[in-house]
Formats: C-alpha cells, sequence, structure tokens
C-alpha cells in the first residue's frame, strides 16, 4: 500500500462528503488486498482491477455513508461484504450484521471482520426472511440484491415502525418505486456521483410504515 493511494482514496472519499481518518483509508484498502486474495480461490468478485475495486467497492459503498440512521445497521446479501464492511471501518460506533445465504462470502466477510480487527461487525449466514432479530434494524442497506418490491418482502421480518431501507440503484428506478408495496413509504432518491465511475447511481430511501399494509390504497394517503 503506498501512501499516494491513502491520499488519493480520502480525496476521493470527501467528494462523497465522507471524512476518512488515515488509519480508515488505509483499512479500506487492506480489505482490497484480501479480497484480491481470497478471490484467487474463491471467485467473490468479478471486479479484479485495483482501481476500478475502489470505485466499485468503496467508493459506492460509503456513498450512503451520510444516511445512515440510528445504531443497528443490516446489510442485506452482503455478499463480501458491500456496502456493509466499508460503512463498518467508517462507522466504528454503529453495530453492522450482514447477512448473505451464500456461505464462502460470509466465510470471507467474517475473516476481514477478524482481520481488520472490526469488532463492530457480525458475519450471518442465513436467508434473510428466516431471521429473527431480538430487535428490528434502525437502517437496512441492500447493493444489488433484489428489486425494491423484493427488498420490502425481504426486509419486513427483520424491520420495525420506522425502519429505513437504503437501496443502492443505477438509473432511478421509476417502475420499481411504481410498485413498491404500501407499507414502505418513498422518503426519497437521491443521485449519486461515485468518484471513477462512470455509471449511473442513486440510492433509494424508504421508510417501513407497517400500519399501512392491509386495506390501504395506494396514492391515498
Ligand atoms: N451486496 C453485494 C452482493 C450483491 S450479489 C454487492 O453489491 O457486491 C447478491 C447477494 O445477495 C448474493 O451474495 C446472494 O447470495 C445474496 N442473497 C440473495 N438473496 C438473499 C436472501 N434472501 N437472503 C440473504 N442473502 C441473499
Amino acid at each position: 500500500m503506498q501512501a499516494a493511494d491513502v491520499t488519493d482514496l480520502r480525496e476521493r472519499a470527501l467528494r462523497l462528503d465522507v471524512k476518512l481518518t488515515p488509519e480508515a483509508a488505509e483499512r479500506l484498502l487492506r480489505l482490497l488486498d484480501e479480497l484480491a486474495q481470497w478471490n484467487r480461490t474463491y471467485n467473490l468478485t468479478s471486479i479484479t482491477d485495483p482501481q476500478a475495486m475502489i470505485a466499485g467497492h468503496l467508493l459506492d459503498s460509503l456513498a450512503a455513508s451520510t444516511e445512515l440512521a440510528g445504531e443497528r445497521i443490516a446489510d442485506l446479501g452482503t455478499g463480501a461484504g458491500f456496502p456493509g464492511l466499508p460503512l463498518a471501518i467508517v462507522h466504528p460506533e454503529r453495530q453492522f450484521t450482514l447477512i448473505d445465504s451464500t456461505a464462502k462470502k460470509v466465510r470471507f466477510v467474517a475473516h476481514a471482520a477478524r482481520a481488520l480487527g472490526l469488532n463492530n461487525v457480525k458475519a450471518v449466514h442465513a436467508r434473510a426472511e428466516e431471521l429473527q432479530p431480538d430487535s428490528p434494524f434502525d437502517t437496512i442497506l441492500a447493493r444489488a440484491v433484489a428489486s425494491l418490491a423484493g427488498l420490502a418482502t425481504l426486509a419486513r421480518p427483520i424491520a420495525g415502525p420506522g425502519t429505513l431501507l437504503l437501496a443502492y440503484k443505477g438509473q432511478r428506478p421509476d417502475e420499481e418505486i411504481a410498485a413498491l408495496p404500501a407499507d414502505w413509504e418513498l422518503i426519497g432518491v437521491r443521485a449519486v456521483l461515485v468518484p471513477g465511475l462512470k455509471a449511473a447511481r442513486c440510492l433509494v430511501s424508504m421508510k417501513y410504515r407497517p400500519g399501512m399494509r392491509s386495506g390501504a390504497i395506494p396514492g391515498a394517503q
């Protein structure tokens, strides 16, 4: 790892309003080293070019950093730990539960959390819809997992009234938004410019309103 890489990552993160300490930037780059190493054996990610990994995995994950709410954060379908691991590095005061149904990915997440000394990360091997957490999560994150309506279904069992669901999407997904069930209220859609990524990105935020489910007439609230 070069000092120039750390400086460059900190500058690019600032463009997403994320202020990285030098230690956090070093940890983020170390995470990519670990991923590249495991990827040789386990095929965890299709992105392998180092610069593409910085943009596509680290910076894209950090794009939601300013929107997290509460202490208990879930990353549903975390894969190799994105966006959960980069956000856990930047928010040591919050507790992150990273969930995936694929065992080898969860093994990597647990390994990376240990190697990086992240004691605010729990790696859980499960299908999200089968989880029964002691208390609901405050924020549920999901990148590249399902449609918004699909996420709404997966997130319900681990959500409570007011839980924030933050979905990482490409172009503004108007058709998916129109199909959102009535118990998930659309809060906003924010277009994000991820430094180094050409693709359009946006963050869709929704809140769980369980009372709105049965008998609710869409558009009439
Ligand atoms: N969020 C990661 C991975 C996206 S791929 C990233 O953006 O890089 C989608 C992941 O969701 C896969 O790893 C898959 O195993 C997981 N997944 C799909 N349905 C799931 C479910 N019902 N519960 C838990 N994980 C699920």
